[in-house]
């Protein structure tokens, strides 16, 4: 092994630097470095594990480099064949090199032989700083303080005089990377030139210390060369904020509204301030981008200013002796705000859309609504990561064993944190039960304390108890409350056993299935688990009511609300104790929807609601600024952006991602179109709120029994076939000009399929057969069902169920994708009910039509996954044949109406073929219907149309990556003109162009 040590520098300069020491307090050896590793010699690549080798290509130090290549799979490289004393150093130094354009993150773990070398040491028993390391194209200088160096545990600190291992990860970064590593050694006081790596000012300098880091370049921004045409674009770019903002001056002088001009001034400081000040901007390509966006933008908003200063742009004739409304109202105070169905109300009894960023900025205030509007309480546990220390829920942890959680292994649920929590002083597990009559008080004295400090607030629109969460004990007292619980329900046990296929004596006897690994065991009883999953349900939704009834004690009004909106969507919903459905309809004044993604969360948690109520988004993550509006078009009318901080994230890189001002995902021309959107969604909340009050005709069944009733694996699976084919019969039949919703399998009990056109049944695998007796009934009543498979095969206890052939169908086998395959991987089966099975190549097959009356415009269909070789009734119509003829569609007339079955199922694209012409076969209202022109079907390009008292309204919002040329269709006389309500443009005739990923709002005349 070879080991150097280097004596750096001359007497003279170590003289000048001592002071500098003394002043710091180090006590460092001065001036000492131990090389680890500089690979300069193929011996060197030798000590590591891991796809690694010499590179003549790149180096910081020498004339080598390692080249290390990360992968899937092998996505870490690691040696424990360094030297192991690292006693009286300050830092660990390294460089990487990396010729990708995105800024990625690294994980560095350091192993010591009190924790053991990797695979032996405990969780967190050892050095990470994860996702610490940030890497960008360039090089980027790495420096980890070794003093000390704490275990991930936080219990210790590592023996740095027996260090074992040096491992660096991928953490999240895309792979496959190429990365180049040099120069990786230890350094005490200044390190001298002999060892030092080459650095030229611009190149990324990440320094780590413990939990935390920072990053920067070599030299200070200002010094990092800059060419000169980006100098001039900078200069250019001043001057235009300069005058733009003299123009903003002078047209408010004269009462000219300026609040939208105003947006390209924060873009402007955004692109001439902060960024420019951050590693990641500070290079000449992305100054000369924000740059030019600058000059542009701000060139085009004192344009616009100067020409209604001079009365070019007139302005809307108006009674001059009265003084007008601001074009954009100043919320009020929202604290006590009414609420009328789905919204809070403004002083004019407006429905109100409530913006605001997650952001200690007061400036942005002026476009956005105060980050007071809401609180996270965490009355549901007493606490949160950060507070737990100062709650009673603490002292009685501490001091009562009956609060600890009993039999869960997976994630804490907020309840209250584990040892992977994120934030917070101390890393511990406390993780509770609530049934515990000592959680019990212990929270209701937190309860008490806080809720008055917390509803002082004068802007607090809501309180959430908690969100996010996850609740599963198997304590005793969990256990006796289940014995009940299952009294209650099967009144007998030989009721229970029939269903479980269990000869239990009594219900006390009956032990919850456990978990391992976060979920249940491989040979659990399926029919019994389902009662302890639908228990847990009860249970935790009884407490999240009693927590409620707690703080309405303290203050009846705030409105509050709870829940875990994801986990609905998810493999995981077993084990989560969340009943969405009951949370909404019971605990929630104000319903809860995290995500910024994709509408279909947002759209089946408004559908679960009995009544209307106002839906809140606390945290929302835009992965993308063009999925703003749509949210509110769908519903959501409060919303806090996650986020605008102060300063980029010391903890976690990743966070940087979203922050609207620190992330190179956003670049400035999104945020300027995300501050416009903000005040367009306040200037049109009336139109937004016309589109949330239409009524939908076609549902899609939400059914929670194929949530729950899952082969044990699936339940920490991301997504499940029954999850998997209701995603894709939403995005199928999103754009076809008609609003679509989701209808439960409680509502369906209650009667409320009465409501709709046309029912979705996507691989609704297991229900109740009373749920499949009414969507018979509503069949026999006239209404219209697609069913595709797999379902209607068990009931909620996964009990064989005869549905098909009540349908008239015989299914011969059921062919499924080989394991391994793409559609297989992704899905998964549960084959627990099906009698003939076979394994096929997952290739995607051809139906074609027999040219019905209805399909008559359907040329092919494209299937892929499950398919199923059936027979049917001798009367039943066959809509479309698989290539060998069999039948693959068939329509089947019940009573009134009839029941569509498919035997396999359907390629997105296709799906919404044949969902065009039930929709239409169904008479679902679509006044207005989009038409691409040039042909083609009009795929993620979503239009709805609304009435607001006389007027027509619509909107357009183009998905797609780029522009599209459409035409607006409707009745004769139904229109002549459109008028965009966002810019005031005005279309003759019915042919606009929307850009891409742009919404857009019209005026129908
Ligand atoms: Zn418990």
């Amino acid at each position: 092994m070879r080991q150097r040590t280097y004596k750096s520098l001359s007497i003279v300069f170590w003289f000048g630097l001592s002071c500098i020491w003394l002043w710091a307090g180090s006590k460092s050896q001065a001036g000492q470095t131990l090389l680890l590793d500089d690979f300069e010699t193929l011996d060197s690549v030798k000590r590591w594990e891991g796809d690694i080798q010499l590179s003549k290509g790149r180096s910081s130090h020498g004339q080598y480099s390692a080249m290390v290549r990360l992968e899937q799979g092998r996505s870490q490289i690691s040696s424990n064949k360094l030297p192991q004393d690292w006693r009286g150093y300050d830092r660990l130094l390294f460089d990487i090199y990396c010729d990708r354009e995105e800024v990625s993150a690294i994980t560095i773990r350091i192993y010591d032989a009190v924790g053991g070398d990797l695979g032996i040491a405990k969780a967190n028993d050892y050095y990470e700083a994860h996702e610490k390391v940030v890497v960008q194209k360039g090089w980027n200088h790495i420096e980890v303080n070794l003093r000390p160096l704490r275990a991930a545990s936080g219990g210790r600190d590592l023996s740095l005089d027996r260090i074992r291992r040096l491992l660096i990860s991928a953490a999240r970064a895309p792979l496959p990377w190429t990365i180049y590593l040099d120069n990786i050694r230890l350094v005490a006081g200044q390190e001298g030139r002999q060892t030092a790596s080459r650095t030229q000012p611009q190149d990324t300098r990440t320094i780590v210390d413990n939990g935390w880091f920072t990053v920067r370049q070599v030299a200070r921004p200002e010094e990092v060369p800059e060419s000169l045409v980006v100098t001039a674009f900078r200069k250019e770019a001043q001057q235009e904020f300069d005058r733009l903002r003299e123009t903003v001056r002078a047209a408010q002088l004269q009462g000219i509204e300026t609040i939208y001009q105003e947006r390209y001034l924060v873009t402007a400081e955004l692109g001439l301030q902060i960024r420019p000040r951050l590693a990641w901007f500070n290079n000449d390509e992305k100054k000369r981008e924000m740059f030019s966006y600058i000059v542009e933008s701000c060139r085009r908003g004192r344009l616009e200013l100067e020409d209604k200063i001079q009365g070019i742009d007139r302005m809307p004739e108006a009674d001059d002796t009265q003084v007008g409304d601001p074009l954009i109202r100043p919320f009020p105070p929202l604290k006590g705000r009414p609420v009328k169905d789905s919204f809070f109300l403004d002083e004019r009894n407006e429905p109100m859309m409530i913006l605001s960023l997650h952001s200690p900025s007061q400036t942005l205030q002026r476009f956005f609504a105060t980050p007071l509007q809401h609180i996270e309480s965490y009355t549901v546990g007493g606490g949160s990561r950060w507070t737990i220390y100062d709650s009673p829920v603490y002292a009685a942890f501490q001091r009562w064993p009956d609060t600890h959680r009993v039999g869960w292994d997976g994630w804490c649920g907020h309840l209250i944190r584990d040892i992977n929590s994120m934030g917070g002083r101390k890393r511990e597990n406390i993780v509770i039960c609530l049934e515990s009559p000592h959680t019990r008080q212990a929270i209701e004295e937190y309860i008490q304390t806080n809720i008055p400090k917390f509803h002082a607030n004068p802007e607090l629109l809501y309180d959430i108890e908690a969100y996010e969460l996850m609740y599963i004990c198997y304590c005793e007292r969990s256990q006796r409350m289940f014995h009940e619980w299952l009294e209650k329900k099967h009144g007998t046990v030989i009721n229970a056993n029939e269903k479980w296929g269990t000869a239990y004596k009594s219900f006390s006897e009956v032990v919850p299935p456990p978990v391992s690994d976060s979920r249940p065991l491989p040979e659990t009883n399926r029919a019994l688990w389902y009662d302890w999953a639908r228990f847990n349900q009860d249970r935790f939704t009884d407490y999240l009511l009693w927590v409620r009834s707690l703080i309405h004690k303290i203050d009846p009004k705030t409105p509050l609300a709870a829940g875990g909106s994801s986990s609905m969507l998810a493999g995981r919903t077993g084990t989560t104790g969340i009943d969405e459905e009951r949370i909404v309809n019971e605990v929630d004044d104000v319903i809860l929807h995290e995500g910024g993604e994709s509408t279909l969360g947002l759209d089946l948690q408004i559908a679960l609601a009995e009544k209307k109520k106002p839906v809140a988004d606390p945290e929302m993550y835009l992965s993308s600024v063009e999925n703003l509006i749509p949210h509110f078009l769908h519903g959501k009318s409060v919303a806090q952006l996650f986020h605008w901080p102060a300063q980029p994230s010391s903890e976690v890189h990743s966070i940087n991602d979203s922050s609207l001002a620190h992330s190179w995902a956003y670049p400035l021309a999104d945020i300027g179109d995300l501050i416009r959107d903000a005040l367009d969604l306040r200037r049109l909340n009336k139109e937004i709120a016309a589109f949330v009050d239409v009524p939908a005709e076609v549902a899609i069944l939400y059914s929670q029994t194929s949530t729950l009733q899952l082969p044990p694996e699936m339940l920490t699976w991301q997504t499940t076939p029954y999850l998997a084919e209701l995603e894709k019969t939403y995005n199928a039949s999103q754009y076809l000009d008609a609003k679509i919703t989701f209808v439960t399998e409680r509502q369906i009990l209650k009667g409320r399929l009465s409501r709709y056109k046309l029912l979705l049944v996507p691989a609704v695998r297991n229900t109740p057969t009373e749920v499949f007796e009414k969507i018979w009934d509503y069949a026999v009543h006239g209404g219209r069902v697609l069913v595709v498979p797999e379902s209607f095969l068990g009931d909620e206890y996964n009990r064989a169920t005869d549905h098909a052939s009540r349908l008239g169908l015989i299914i011969r086998q059921t062919q499924r994708p080989k394991p391994g395959g793409v559609g297989a991987m992704v899905q998964g089966y549960d084959q627990s009910l099906s009698q003939s099975v076979a394994f096929v190549d997952d290739t995607p097959q051809k139906l074609s039509p027999t040219r019905t009356e209805v399909f008559g415009s359907i040329d092919q269909l494209e299937t892929r996954g499950i398919r199923q070789i059936f027979e049917a009734k001798s009367d039943a119509k066959i809509l479309f044949r698989y290539s060998d003829g069999g039948p693959a569609i068939v329509q089947m007339a019940v009573g009134q109406g009839a029941i569509y079955y498919s035997g396999s199922s359907l390629e997105e694209r296709s799906y919404g073929r044949l969902l065009e012409d039930l929709f239409r076969e169904a008479r679902v209202t679509r006044p207005v219907r989009l038409r691409i022109i040039g042909g083609g079907d009009a795929w993620n390009i979503e239009v709805r149309f609304a009435p607001l008292g006389n007027r027509k309204l619509l909107y357009l919002v183009n998905y797609n990556s780029t522009p599209k040329r459409v035409s607006v269709d409707a009745g004769p006389g139904f229109f002549s003109s459109l008028l965009d309500l966002r810019d005031h443009h005005d279309v003759q005739g019915a042919e606009i162009t929307l850009p891409a990923h742009q919404t857009a709002i019209y005026e129908m005349f």
